[in-house]
């Protein structure tokens, strides 16, 4: 990666970093910082005050806090030194193999990863074994801190990676919990993609007149471009593409789909329907690709439809439109997409069209792009007609007359047109170029998708979903824990999720009561689920699960009443756990309140 004119390089042997880490980074190709490096790594080793980095993923943060904590610590002494906090598995393990990575010719630092999902009693060794540095989970560290299993009471750094998505991930009580047992004079580094209002509590509570270090976008010119997006239900996705389309006649853009087959099919509609719009995939010859692509550039195109593959060799500088007709599934290729449009100093719209499932994915990418993406209306056949005949008009009044080539009609034409008033005349004009719309959207259907609708749609989603959920049999679990004990529905998931081949278990509803609740899981895991909570304990409470015979049985180990079963609150049923990372509908159990 190189950021700078090759006379302004920063080297990273010129950071105060150790050599035998210099060499490590360089097998690993870091030549030279990249801007939330440059930033960060003298800010930690000149400095002891807290840090709040704004920056996102793929920026190179973890090698910006990392590097100046290794080459800081003391490796001699075993105690932890640094504590690094991280929202998901996932991320910490990916956390734990870049510092191990930075260390590989520094045989005296360790870093030991936690996190659930995985053997508490493995995890312990490791701890007992020592690491300067201990990456882990919120949850699992928290626990192992009760259990006495991690000590950090001589950290001289705590890290909140990806703060923002901790604190959406419910974290914030395991967060309070450890921070709450770690030194007062250590250094805080905080970095998030976003600074919500939750992270700047977070920093009056926890941190001591942070500096703050902010690194431009990623994606150069991103700033001109405004993302947005429209949920619908998956059968309506083309339709929804024909109101963009239709709501803005002046379109020069892309829409991207995820296969050739859908690109071919896309562009194959849009022409039956009227549309000046072609298609670009990889089944097309050297000579076809580049007829559309000269007619596309010389703006003879107004629409093309085509893949991530082959749009690759286009350059075209001023697209007022990137349409995501499907979410790409890596976020890189979504940045990518967008970076088409927005160039040359000009505005530019990125537009997806969604369904239901996939607004964790619009989170995600958010956090990519930098910037909050907003949900638009689907436009209505109204509306769209509204646009279409201003549109209409507009063009009317500003059409340049050639005179003297319509002259020699123009005799005839009025002639003909004579006995028409000028009312008539307009109406006529503005119903010639525009019945086609009238007729198309004259009893057009509302494509929002409504609360209820998103909720059957994400049933039809997964295939066969309806009579999956009629069919499937779920086992429905008392737990003893409850909102007082600080549980929500996340942490439920959570719990359950915290066992790796849970993780695309079945979870029907979840209903919270105060000391108590219920969940519901396939059936076919009961005996799996009742192991799994065996012997857990949470925040010091021993965990005891019992099988619940039906919605109204009361548990036998509560004194509740059934009246106070009203007091509880159920979340929906029929999701997929996602390791601990769920997003999870809200509403939906019939006869239960909704939210
Ligand atoms: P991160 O934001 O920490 O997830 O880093 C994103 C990617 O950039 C990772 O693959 C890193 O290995 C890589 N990376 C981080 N810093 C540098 C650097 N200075 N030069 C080259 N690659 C880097």
């Amino acid at each position: 990666m190189n950021h700078k004119k090759e006379k302004d390089l920063i080297k990273f042997d010129e950071m105060g970093l150790a050599p035998e880490v210099v060499k490590a980074i360089g097998e690993l190709g870091f030549e030279t910082p990249t801007p939330i490096q440059e930033k960060c790594i003298p800010f930690i080793y000149q400095n002891s005050d807290d840090l709040i980095a704004n920056a996102q993923t793929g920026t190179g943060k973890t090698a910006a806090f990392g590097l100046p904590i290794v080459g800081l610590l003391d490796p001699k002494d075993k105690n932890v030194q640094a504590l690094i906090l991280s929202p998901t598995r996932e991320l910490g393990m990916q956390i734990a193999k870049d510092l191990k990575a930075y260390t590989k010719y520094s045989p005296d630092i360790n870093i030991v990863a936690i996190y659930g999902g995985a053997s508490m009693d493995v995890q312990i060794k490791e701890l007992k074994r020592g690491g300067q540095i201990v990456v882990g989970t919120p949850g699992r560290v928290a626990d192992m801190i009760r259990r006495k299993k991690l000590k950090v009471d001589h950290i001289r750094w705590s890290v909140l990676d990806e703060a923002d998505e901790m604190l959406s991930m419910g974290f914030k009580d395991e967060l309070d919990a450890i921070l709450a047992n770690t030194p007062q004079e250590k250094q805080t580094l905080l970095f998030s993609a976003t600074i919500p209002k939750g992270i700047e509590n977070i920093a009056k509570k926890y941190m001591s007149n942070p500096e703050k270090i902010s690194v431009g976008k990623k994606n150069a010119g991103a700033d001109n471009v405004r993302h947005f997006y429209y949920k619908v239900q998956a059968r309506d996705r083309y339709l929804v593409l024909k109101r963009i389309v239709d709501m803005t006649p002046g379109i020069y853009g892309i829409v991207f789909c995820r296969t050739r087959r859908e690109t071919k099919e896309v562009a194959e509609n849009l022409m039956k329907d009227g549309y000046n719009a072609d298609a670009l995939h990889g089944d097309l010859s050297q000579p076809q690709r580049e007829y559309v692509m000269a007619r596309f550039h010389s703006r003879h195109l107004q629409i093309l439809v085509a893949t991530d593959v082959a749009a690759r060799g286009l350059d075209v500088d001023d697209l007022t439109h990137v349409i995501n007709y499907n979410l790409p599934d890596d976020s890189e290729i979504y940045v990518h997409r967008s970076g088409r449009t927005g160039r040359a100093g000009k505005s530019g719209i990125c537009v997806s069209i969604i369904h239901g499932r996939e607004q964790h994915k619009v989170r995600l990418l958010q956090k990519m792009v930098g910037k909050k993406f907003d949900q638009e209306m689907i436009p209505t056949g109204a509306q769209v007609c509204e646009t279409q005949l201003f549109h209409l008009v507009d063009k009317m009044e500003h059409i340049s007359v050639d005179e003297k080539q319509i002259e020699p009609y123009l005799e005839t034409v009025y002639k003909k047109l004579d006995w028409l008033s000028r009312e008539d005349l307009i109406k006529r004009f503005v119903s010639v170029e525009f019945s086609r719309f009238l007729e198309y959207y004259s009893d057009a259907r509302d494509l929002n998708v409504s609360v209820k609708r998103e909720r059957d749609n994400d049933d039809e989603q997964q295939e066969g979903g309806k009579r999956h959920r009629k069919n499937m049999d779920y086992s429905r679990f008392y737990v003893n824990l409850g909102t007082k004990n600080g549980i929500n529905p996340g942490k439920i998931i959570r719990l359950i999720t915290d066992e790796p081949s849970f993780k695309s278990l079945e979870i029907g509803s979840i209903e919270l009561f105060k000391k108590f609740s219920f969940f519901e899981i396939d059936k076919k895991y009961e005996k799996e689920v009742m192991k799994h909570f065996e012997n857990m304990d949470y925040n010091g409470i021993k965990v005891s699960i019992e099988l619940s015979k039906s919605k109204a049985s009361k548990p036998t180990n509560t004194k509740s009443s059934r009246s106070s079963y009203g007091g509880g609150k159920s979340y929906g049923g029929h999701r997929k756990s996602s390791g601990g990372n769920s997003s999870y509908n809200k509403g939906g159990g019939s006869r239960r309140k909704k939210y």
